[in-house]
């Protein structure tokens, strides 16, 4: 199937063949103090409340509570990857929209940061708090935070370039 660029002026908008045309859908992925990501792109795939989420152009509307976890999005055949620390996710046919408790883009984890994050929270576990309680909760979600930005950051510097996209199926 041959892939030609519509002539179609302003729409990123790519001639499949047989009338068919491939659309790609915009994604912003929003914290309260930045802009962590907007681009049109092909794919994202997202840690949602009830598993991953794979979501293409023209994918229903949704909405839906983010885990914490690794968000994928592919553009061009190109993977970028993302540490999502939950959050809200909206998809409309055209539109994904992260409003995240926090995220960071792989290239941009302090790996240093996030070890000492993670040796400040094991240390802390290990003194023995009573689970259940609201210290064991915030500490066990710092463990979480660092652990996911760890996993993320080392991960894009091992490689050298984004790993195949996991759909986690
Ligand atoms: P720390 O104890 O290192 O501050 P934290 O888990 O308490 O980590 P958060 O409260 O989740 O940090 O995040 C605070 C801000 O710092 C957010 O903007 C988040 O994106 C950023 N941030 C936290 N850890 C890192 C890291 N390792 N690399 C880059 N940015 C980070």
């Amino acid at each position: 199937m041959s892939k030609s660029q519509s002539s179609e002026p302003g729409f990123g908008n790519w001639d499949l063949g047989f009338g068919i045309f491939f659309m790609p859908i915009r994604c912003e992925i929003v914290t309260q103090e930045r802009i962590v990501y907007a681009d049109d792109v092909d794919m994202v795939v997202a840690p949602g409340r009830d598993g991953v989420l794979g979501i293409l152009p023209h994918h229903a509307p949704l909405l839906t509570t983010l885990q914490f976890g690794e968000l994928l999005v592919r553009k061009d055949g190109q993977e970028q990857s993302f540490a999502i620390g939950g959050g809200v996710l909206e998809v409309r046919p055209d539109k994904v929209t992260v409003l995240a408790d926090a995220a960071e883009m792989a290239d941009e984890i302090d790996l240093a940061r996030a070890g000492e994050a993670r040796q400040r929270a094991e240390e802390l576990l290990a003194q023995g708090l009573p689970p259940g309680s609201d210290r064991f909760a915030e500490i066990e979600n710092a463990l979480k935070r660092s652990t996911l930005r760890l996993k993320v950051g080392q991960k894009k510097r091992r490689s050298g370039a984004p790993p195949p996209m996991d759909m986690g199926h």
